[in-house]
């Protein structure tokens, strides 16, 4: 990939000139195509003869990227109380604190979706008649970022489970059988090297 800086020069197409014409790459604002948003300061190369933007190099789309992703909805579920509990008491006792929750929830769910043989989603359909799977939805569990609706989705054609609360209910219990109930060693492994390297 060719890296431009502020202040290089090349040659574009400028649809508003309607012809190939000199550029500069400058910082601009760039709103997003559905028109809800703009990615501030990113390098854009810019029409010498109009001033318009007429191409981002490809080393701004990470940039680029990373924005779409935040203003992405998070996936969301309502679960009873004790889940949330489990969550935490999870995360406390792989990483010493309960900021790893997000994590361990999308470990868990990402492995699962890719049929992990560690993390397996195979039994995930039966915590869902567990004792722990009732009680008043009264907590909200947030998930952002990454593939994670994309995992969900993949998730749920694995295990026959249809609904998001159902999915994330049922990981949130097998997170309980794995980390708390069983302590499963080599998930745990796992998830403390991730927690040791991103915390
Ligand atoms: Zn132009």
């Amino acid at each position: 990939m060719k890296i431009y800086k502020v202040g290089d020069t090349s040659k574009a197409v400028c649809y508003t000139c309607k012809a190939v014409k000199p550029t500069t790459f400058k910082l601009r604002d760039i709103p997003f195509s559905d028109g809800e948003g703009v990615v501030k300061n990113v390098i854009a190369g810019v029409c010498d003869a109009c001033g318009e933007v007429v191409a981002t190099p490809p080393q701004s789309t990470p940039s680029i990227k990373k924005v779409i992703e935040e203003k992405r909805k998070p996936v969301e579920a309502r679960v009873p109380a004790h889940m949330i509990d489990i969550l935490n008491c999870a995360s406390y006792e792989l990483s010493g604190t309960v900021d790893f929750v997000p994590t361990i929830l999308k470990f868990y769910i990402h492995k699962m979706s890719s049929n992990d043989k560690v993390v397996s989603p195979s039994k995930l359909q039966l915590f869902l008649g567990s004792e722990l799977a009732t009680g008043k939805k009264v907590k909200r569990i947030s998930i952002k970022g990454g593939k994670i609706l994309q995992d969900i989705n993949t998730l749920k054609g694995l295990t026959k489970i249809e609904s998001t609360t159902d999915i994330i209910k049922s990981v949130v219990l097998k997170i309980n059988n794995d980390i708390l109930t069983k302590k499963n060693k080599r998930v745990i492994k796992q998830l403390k090297d991730v927690a040791a390297s991103t915390l």
